[in-house]
Parts: structure tokens; sequence; C-alpha cells
């Protein structure tokens, strides 16, 4: 005998989940009707509470859908955290020095005066910061990085968990 069964309200359909201790009851429903649950008799006479009916009815989760959820949450934010100081290391290391040639190559069809402002543009503060990446900011774009990469292994790990530890509902 099932421990849960499927009780459709009359008026709205909707579906509720009955306990056994819940025989000769009442409930509220959320179209507001009350909703006799039958005796013990007539709850042997309604369709049980299998996994599937729970997850057709939006049960709640098992705790194998929300270790998978929370890998899945982990690896995305680790992911995209990653493509986050990827991008940022070529910006620092690769982007502006090429940017940098440019404008130097550039220089020899400018004219004199252009030239100048050139140079100025190369020789400002604001393009020395860009253009050179320090040993510091590598080293904290690279722990960043590993614990990106770290946390998007602990994901799928998690994932992987979820599937070989946790034993489903219907095994329990
Ligand atoms: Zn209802």
């Amino acid at each position: 005998m099932a421990d849960q069964y499927l009780l459709p309200c009359p008026q709205c359909s909707h579906v509720h989940r009955v306990g056994v201790a819940q025989a000769g009851q009442t409930l509220n429903c959320v179209c507001g009707a009350s909703v006799d649950v039958p005796t013990l008799s007539g709850l042997r006479r309604l369709e049980p509470v299998t996994e599937a009916a729970a997850t057709k009815t939006g049960g709640s989760w098992s705790p194998r859908h929300g270790l998978v959820f929370l890998g899945l949450a982990v690896t995305v934010a680790s992911l995209a955290w990653w493509a986050f100081l990827t991008l940022n290391i070529d910006w620092h290391g690769e982007v502006q020095p090429k940017i940098a040639e440019q404008i130097v190559r550039d220089m020899e069809s400018l004219t004199p005066a252009d030239s100048i402002l050139a140079w100025q543009f190369l020789k400002s503060p604001l393009h020395e910061h860009a253009n050179r990446p320090t040993n510091e900011m590598q080293a904290v774009y690279g722990r960043w990085t590993s614990v990106a990469l770290g946390g998007a292994v602990l994901g799928v790990v998690l994932i992987l968990a979820a599937f070989v530890l946790v034993p489903t509902a219907r095994q329990r």
C-alpha cells in the first residue's frame, strides 16, 4: 500500500498529494474549494503516488535534482568567471601591444603634427598602464583562474556524485 495518493479537486482538478494520515480530513484547495479526503478504503481507489507522477505534478525536488542543479550552477558560474578572466588577460597582455604596434606603423604615414599627437598618446600614463601586465597582476589572474577552473571541476564532480552517490527515491 502506497503512503500517498493523488486526489484531484472536484472544482478545479488541481491534484493534491494526500497521505494515509489525512484520511477523512478536509483540504483547502488553491481554488478556495474544500476537498474532502476519502477514508482509508476510499483512498485505496485513488491513484497512488509514483515518482513519475510526483515529477509530473511538480512535487518537491529529490536530493539528486538539487545536487545536479547545484553542480550545474557552480560549473556555469566558474566557466563564466574563467572566460571573464581570460578576456581580461588578453586585453592587458596581447590586444593593447597590438594596438600600439598599429599606431607605430601608422605613424610612418602621418604628418609631423599627427606624429607628435600619436607619440604623446604612446607615452601617456593610461597607455603605459594598459600595456604593462605586471607580474603582480598576472599572479592575481593566475590565482583566480585556478579558482575558476577548480570551481568548474567541483561542479562536474557534484553532478557526477549526484548520479553515483544519491539514491533515487524509488530505491529508498
Ligand atoms: Zn480546486
